[in-house]
């Protein structure tokens, strides 16, 4: 069973009456199994755009599971979500970084978009659902986290916006159908929506890495790249907010990721050390490969506590930016550790191709990074605090 007791605990402490977010969820957790899961580790190793799960994922309704009805979205609460996101990490992190991406950039629609934008983009063209895909483009080689420096110019010339900069790391935007490209106008930071293929808009060059291997990481050149004046998203001048609140949204599936990932690699250990014997016995015998999973099990749910509880404060409307922070910072640097501690239990072949654990190992280490670093997230969690004392 994917869909494990653990989540659904939290989902029937959250939702008393959770008959049918059990039934969606344990769907889900077949699909994540039976289409997703074997294709991942061919996803990571021939590093394939995930094109063809996302598009089985359509069918699912993942993509549109928090969304509202008006835009195609199932409406469904943010846990439920947050579950399904998860479960998906677990079986193909590839696919749901993508996501994670694209409910990133649909929120940031939803939130500041004018009902053109929102009836065009997340409904005509499909954003919700999934059938286009998005990218979200801020990080540029001067800057990641110092957003506020960033050099992309964006100048008005009558109708007709140009912009010119180049941006770095960013996923998916040679795949993506609409890039979220914030850039500076005489009004401060904006944002643009930006159809790919537009002339100017190039894909530089792709950038190797570490993990997420199904995803190309590419650096941008903007020249002379023109948008019409009504792909501007929300205000002049107020770009800089818009991202903070668009990237709260998405710190909370970055955290779900970082579960899933962890528990893929937590149940890999958990059956591996049953099956090794050393010294004449299972290594799931020795206290000190059960001490460790004994951590990663309570690290693990510890984490998605804190998720949940993040994406439930979501739904009540609550400010919810600390504890949103905390649930990324926790559970991204919780999935370092379990992943790590996999790799140990397994041994020398935790190391190799082998086994999967170290491509979860190298999945993790993105999320402590990307989308706010834990540094970045542990001064935003003080500040809340201490602007509350
Ligand atoms: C695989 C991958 C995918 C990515 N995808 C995207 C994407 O789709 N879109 C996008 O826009 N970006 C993307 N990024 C970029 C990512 O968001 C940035 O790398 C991240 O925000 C950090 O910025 P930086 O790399 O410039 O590091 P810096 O900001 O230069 O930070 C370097 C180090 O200094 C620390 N630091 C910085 N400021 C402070 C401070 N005030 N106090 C203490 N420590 C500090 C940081 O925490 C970090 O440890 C991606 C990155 C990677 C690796």
């Amino acid at each position: 069973m994917f869909y494990i007791k653990d989540q659904k605990n939290i989902i029937e402490l959250l939702f008393p009456d959770a008959g049918e977010y059990n039934l969606i969820l344990e769907s889900i957790g077949n699909f994540a199994e039976k289409e997703l899961l074997p294709a991942a580790k061919r996803v990571d190793q021939e590093e394939i755009f995930p094109r063809q799960n996302l598009e089985k994922i359509v069918n699912q309704g993942i993509m549109a599971m928090p969304f509202p009805e008006d835009y195609h979205g199932l409406g469904l609460p943010h846990p439920v979500y947050i579950a399904a996101i998860e479960m998906l990490a677990k079986a193909c992190a590839n696919t749901a970084l993508q996501v994670s991406i694209q409910g990133m950039v649909c929120e940031g629609i939803r939130l500041f978009g004018d009902n053109r934008q929102k009836n065009e983009l997340l409904k005509e063209k499909g954003l919700v659902e999934g059938r286009s895909l998005a990218s979200f483009a801020l990080t540029e080689p001067c800057c990641g986290s110092d957003a506020k420096s960033i050099q992309t110019k964006a100048e008005l010339s009558g109708n007709i916006y140009v912009l010119n900069g180049t941006k770095t790391l960013i996923t998916s935007a040679a795949e993506a159908d609409i890039i979220l490209v914030f850039a500076r106008t005489d009004k401060g930071i904006s944002s643009f929506l930006v159809p790919g293929g537009t002339p100017g808009f190039t894909v530089a060059r792709v950038i190797q890495k570490l993990g997420f291997r199904g995803h190309k990481l590419s650096e941008i050149h903007l020249e002379n790249c023109k948008v019409a004046r009504e792909n501007l998203l929300g205000e002049d001048g107020r770009g800089l907010d818009y991202a903070k609140q668009i990237l709260n949204a998405g710190r909370m599936t970055i955290a779900a990721i970082a579960v899933g990932i962890a528990q893929a690699a937590y149940e890999k250990s958990l059956l591996y050390s049953q099956e090794r014997t050393a010294f004449g016995q299972s290594i799931s015998g020795f206290q000190l490969i059960q001490e460790k999973l004994a951590d990663m099990a309570t690290e693990i749910n510890a984490a998605r506590l804190l998720t949940y509880y993040a994406a439930h404060l979501r739904d009540k409307g609550k400010d919810s930016v600390s504890e949103v922070s905390q649930a990324k910072l926790f559970a991204t640097e919780m999935a370092l550790r379990v992943c790590d501690n996999a790799i140990q239990i397994h041994g020398g072949y935790g190391y190799t191709d082998e086994y999967d654990v170290h491509r979860h190992w190298r999945d993790a280490r993105l999320l402590t990074i990307a989308e706010g670093t834990s540094e970045i997230l542990r001064l935003l969690i003080a500040h809340v605090s201490l602007k509350q004392t």
